[in-house]
This record gives structure tokens, sequence and C-alpha cells, in this order.
């Protein structure tokens, strides 16, 4: 890799991300509430519109996470009778819509995250463009 010297890693970048900070400033700032991000930083003024493309990902991303984490779970719960079938759909639905509610706004850092790990140099901090061509 010939990159040159990031003023900001992308080790720093996950780091924060993991921690919902702004990958540029390290401070919080990002989200406007739960289930929104800020246009920008209210820290830098970080554009996070930017990023913004990738976030049409995230409910998805709920989904298929839900479907992992909560109802498989519950199946197996159920096929083993450690569960009723109605304890099991019940726990799948009420169980896979809190799940999405709760991650929510860790998904919406996350793809920020992703992004700027993917393209660090976008990064103010790290000279990144202010515009895209694109
Ligand atoms: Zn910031």
């Amino acid at each position: 890799m010939d990159e040159p010297a990031l003023k900001i890693t992308r080790g720093d970048i996950v780091a924060r991300g993991l921690l919902c900070h702004c990958p540029n400033c390290g401070k919080r700032g990002m989200l406007a509430s739960w289930f929104r991000l800020n246009k920008a930083c209210l820290s830098c003024g970080m554009d996070l519109a930017r990023s913004a493309g990738i976030y049409s990902g995230t409910t998805s991303i709920g989904y298929v996470a839900s479907i992992v984490f909560v109802i498989v779970p519950v199946c197996f719960l159920v096929a083993f009778k450690v569960l009723s079938v109605t304890a099991g759909v019940l726990l799948g639905i009420f169980g896979s819509f809190g799940f999405i509610v709760l991650v929510y706004p860790v998904m919406l850092c996350w793809m920020v995250m992703a992004y700027h790990v993917a393209l660090p140099t976008e990064l103010p901090a790290n000279g990144g463009r202010e515009g895209r061509d694109e």
C-alpha cells in the first residue's frame, strides 16, 4: 500500500466509530436523534451527508442482523422446546423490532465509520476534498 501518512489512521477511525464518535475530530456530535445523523458533525463541521449514499443500506443490515441474532436463536429455542411456539413467535416479532430500534444509531455510526475506513483520505483532518467530482 502506497499511501501518504495519515494524520488519522484507520485504527483511529474504527476506535472512534465503534464508540459513535466523529471519525474526524473524535467527539460526539454525529447523531441528530436516535434515528438520524446530523448533516455535519456538531463539533468540527465535517460533512456527514457525503457518506449518506450508503445509509440506505443501514436498514437492510438491521434486518439481516435481527434475523441472525433474534429470529434464528428463537427458532432454535422453539425447535428444542425451550420456548412454546406462541412465546417464540411473540419474541421473534417484538425481539427483532426492539433489536433494530436498539442498534439503529450504532448502525448509522458504523456506516460512517465503514465509509471512512475505506476512504480515510476523505476526512478533512487528513486533507480530504470538500467536494466530490462524481
Ligand atoms: Zn467531528
